[in-house]
């Protein structure tokens, strides 16, 4: 329904761009090498949400603090979403982003979850469109950078009761130049068996992006980084039989080679994130004549596959490092390595294909790109 025709007032937002800009100098430094997620762009965009007002008060402004009521619902029950896509600068000269409508849905999907409110998906891509133009400097022109971008929604209601969901929020947009999250390209990853943690039950919130997912998660984390592994790899929370998924991404198994190489990567039962990058290699892969499907894989499967060279290649894929090699499994019981402990040609050349699609290197035939400027 048209927002008019509803009478609900369209979302805008107001510009309200800071007076000095950083030196150019001083930015392109930052740009160097920012890493992930630690250098900020000079802008943010704020939109508020109430029970009277629907959503109101849009604004972009210039980067700085939140402040909040020591009260505020999120600080106390967690009551938050986000998400993360990319801004990329292409070669021939475009801005653009990757799936962006994809990323508004399942913040939708995380808000009912959470039982907040839902952003329409117009107002979604709407702020990102701002924020880039505005800070289109920010977005790195180096090989394999881009801009992160980090929506979030939390509830700011300033009490303590639990009765009943809060009723005000605040969305947020910021955005930080990076690097990617595995720095040094492509090197492989060790992953750590989070046994005795579990990240996500059935009926909980495993496939919302929320920010308690992660805080349970950090425990076995800490334990993957005490062992000398790189992430966490979390099993089903029933019977700690199933693997799931890797941090904060998904992950994909290849059976077999050349020819006869195939991809697989675990359902989404309901306890696992449903990745934007999983879902595009779901396509991207049959494209590349590597048949894809998504099926279960157990612990023991996963080992005795790796010991008898059925499994051939595992890697992890999201946003924020696109596609990272799995090169060792470790747990409290010994480990094993996977292929020669190397990145493998399927892992290589689906990486090749989706960042050549976002960086423009090669045609976009699932129309996923979305030019900003
Ligand atoms: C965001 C996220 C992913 C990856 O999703 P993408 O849309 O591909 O970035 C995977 N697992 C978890 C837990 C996540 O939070």
């Amino acid at each position: 329904m048209n927002a008019k025709a509803s009478g609900v007032p369209a979302i805008t937002f107001e510009m309200h761009p800071s007076e000095r800009r950083l030196p150019e100098d001083v930015r392109a430094n930052l740009l160097k090498s920012p890493g992930f997620g630690q250098v900020f762009t000079e802008h943010m965009i704020t939109l508020r949400w109430s029970e009277k007002l629907g959503w109101h008060d849009g604004k972009l402004e210039p980067y700085g603090p939140l402040t909040l009521d020591p009260s505020a619902a999120v600080l106390h029950y967690a009551q938050e979403i986000f998400e993360g896509l990319k801004a990329y600068r292409q070669e021939s000269g475009p801005i653009v982003a990757f799936r962006p409508y994809a990323n508004a849905a399942r913040f939708r999907r995380s808000a009912v979850r959470m039982a907040m409110p839902e952003l329409p998906d117009e107002a979604f891509v709407q702020a990102i469109e701002l924020l880039v133009t505005q800070d289109r400097d920010w977005v790195p022109a180096n090989a394999d950078q881009s801009l992160y971008l980090r929506p979030l929604m939390i509830a700011t209601t300033p009490a303590l009761g639990v009765s009943k969901p809060a009723d005000s929020y605040l969305f947020t947009l910021i955005a930080s130049p990076s690097s990617g999250i595995f720095s040094g390209g492509v090197r492989p990853v060790r992953v750590w068996l989070a046994e005795g943690f579990s990240r996500a039950a059935p009926g909980g919130t495993g496939e919302a992006k929320t920010g308690g997912n992660y805080a349970a998660s950090f425990a076995g984390q800490r334990q993957a980084l005490d062992h000398g592994c790189d992430q966490v790899v979390w099993l089903d929370a029933v019977s700690h039989r199933w693997v799931e998924e890797m941090g904060g991404m998904n992950l994909c198994f290849v059976y077999g080679s050349g020819k006869d190489a195939r991809l697989m990567t675990p359902a989404l039962t309901g306890t696992l994130l449903p990745g934007i990058t999983r879902d595009s290699l779901l396509t991207l892969a049959p494209d590349l004549g590597i048949p894809a499907s998504e099926g279960a894989i157990s612990l023991d499967q996963w080992q005795a596959g790796c010991e008898s060279g059925e499994i051939t290649e595992v890697f992890a894929c999201g946003t924020a490092a696109a596609i990272t090699p799995v090169g060792e499994v470790r747990s409290s019981h010994g480990g094993w390595t996977i292929g020669d402990g190397q990145p493998g040609p399927v892992t290589m050349r689906l990486r090749e294909q989706l960042l050549g699609i976002q960086f423009g290197r090669v045609p976009d035939p699932h129309g996923w790109i979305h030019k900003i400027l």
